[in-house]
């Protein structure tokens, strides 16, 4: 058996090729075990899933096994922890957001002086996003403003950093690659999370391609919802992604410990997602990732997406076997050409697994028995669901893609139009003029990790030179 530790803190990870393989060779012979599913490193393209806590048939029931779902058991667990039944995304407040807004935007070598003048744009409007490390300001909008303007101009100017801009601070998460640490800006103290990937790894998990789109799609990118990325550079060993430190931790973990959201709550994070979704895809990006893992709260409850390790830059059609086995397509496993549809579905999924704490097609023997599951298309709706809730689900998860919600004429406008989101603002919401459900119990802008699972700490070195095979192959780091 693997830790507790270790279920909980691998979550969905990459599994291997040989998945692919056996997916068409229709053999079983996969992973099985909770211990094969830790052990990713070695392989590829998809994300292998760790719900044991999950029913072993789609029952629809709640039952779950005690292992993860007992909050005591959970290795983060406060009491101060619980999410306060929060109230949904119905329920806004109109005065609160501009002023909890009030916080600059500032690059991790921007001198905390930096606020100067600068036109202002679009952009800066659009993007209220608070950078988890920036301090309170009682800047009004309009300097606040400029301030943002500054800082991004610094940003596309000074994109690359390196690792003596930063203290390290512990791990925040492992990835398939390497991991995240919480550091700080030795210019501006202020708190950011870097991603750490090792070259050799990459280039053994033939994740060179993604790795660069990672780079490209997230310095594309702009928008409340999505990561920022402030920059990155490299060494001989290993690639370095600036974010921000996005203080409130997983979805994943709010999930497990509330075991599943009610109506209005799981409402408020799917309309974010999909706010997110609709921008990606405008980008023509699709993000193809999409989990509780991968969803982040900031200081005020807000979502943040992050890894863009799959997302990808796809006019009409793209093959790539990858994600989440859970979060699949039944056009991905059947090796269709797919679009930006698959982010619909992976969004229907993960809805239902906000109201019922568990995927639609979840099966504890192995992977192929879940994409067979997916191939079956076979949902049961648990009788709490609420009918509109049903409703949206059965047309986002469908194999018919002339059926499926966001991939219809009326895109992702079909996906906000629909009654179960009725009671939501989308202006309002983009502009996070709407409470969020749950506010992370942390001290914002203090490099406060508690809300992240602890890692053992790796005593990797960081900062080498020297013979490096590697570095040619990402010109973009
Ligand atoms: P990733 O490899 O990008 O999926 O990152 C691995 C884990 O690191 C995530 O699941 C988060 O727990 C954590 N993490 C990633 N990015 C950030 C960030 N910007 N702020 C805080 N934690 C992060």
């Amino acid at each position: 058996m693997p830790s507790l530790g270790g279920l909980l803190k691998k979550r969905r990870t990459k599994d291997s090729q040989t998945l692919s393989k056996e997916l068409e060779a229709g053999s079983a012979q996969t992973q099985t075990s909770p211990n094969a599913a830790e052990d990713h490193h070695h392989h590829h393209l998809l994300h292998h899933h760790h719900h044991h806590h999950q029913p072993a048939t789609n029952s629809g029931t709640t039952t779950t096994t005690t292992t993860t779902t007992n909050p005591a058991t959970h290795p983060q667990q406060h009491a101060t922890n619980q999410p306060n039944q929060p109230s949904g995304a119905e329920k806004s407040s109109e005065d609160q957001a501009a002023s909890m807004q009030s916080v600059t935007h500032a690059s991790p070598t921007a001198h905390p002086s930096t606020g100067t003048a600068n036109a202002a744009s679009i952009q800066n409007i659009i993007h209220s996003s608070q950078p988890a490390g920036a301090m309170q300001s009682g800047a009004n909008s309009h300097a606040q403003q400029q301030t943002q303007n500054a800082s991004r101009d610094a940003r596309t100017t000074k994109g690359k950093y390196s690792l003596e801009d930063f203290t390290l601070q512990r791990t925040l998460g492992t990835g398939s690659f390497g991991r995240v640490h919480l550091v700080q800006s030795k210019h501006n103290h202020r708190f950011y999370a870097v991603k750490v990937l090792k070259k050799a790894q990459v280039v053994k998990m033939k994740q060179i391609e993604h790795t660069n789109d990672e780079r490209r799609m997230l310095n594309r990118v702009r928008h409340p919802f999505l990561i920022t990325l402030w920059g990155t550079w490299q060494d001989s060993r290993n690639l370095y992604m600036v974010m921000d430190f996005v203080e409130g931790g997983e979805l994943f973990s709010l999930l497990r410990k509330s075991q599943r959201f009610p109506n209005p709550v799981a409402k408020f994070y799917a309309a974010e997602v999909t706010l997110a979704l609709e921008y990606l895809h405008q980008q023509q990006i699709i993000y193809r990732d999409l989990k509780p893992e991968n969803l982040l709260l900031d200081r005020h409850g807000h979502l943040k997406i992050t890894d863009f390790g799959f997302a990808k830059e796809v006019p009409d059609i793209t093959w790539t076997l990858c994600g989440t086995p859970d979060y699949l397509a039944p056009e991905v496993v059947s090796s269709k050409g797919y679009n930006k549809s698959v982010d619909w579905w992976s969004l229907g999924i993960l809805i239902f697994e906000m109201l019922c704490g568990f995927t639609p097609f979840w099966d504890s023997g192995s992977p192929v028995k879940i994409y067979e599951n997916i191939l079956r298309g076979r949902v049961k709706y648990p009788p709490y669901l609420h009918p509109d809730a049903v409703d949206l689900l059965s047309q986002l998860i469908t194999s018919d893609l002339t059926k499926r919600l966001g991939n219809l004429h009326g895109g992702s406008d079909d996906v906000k139009n629909h009654p179960w989101f009725a009671e939501v603002t989308w202006d309002r919401l983009a502009r996070k003029d709407i409470d969020a459900p749950y506010v992370p119990p942390i001290r914002g802008g203090q490099g406060d990790a508690s809300q992240y699972d602890r890692y053992p700490e790796e005593t990797e070195q960081y900062g080498m030179t020297g013979d490096d095979q590697h570095g040619h192959l990402f010109p973009d780091f």
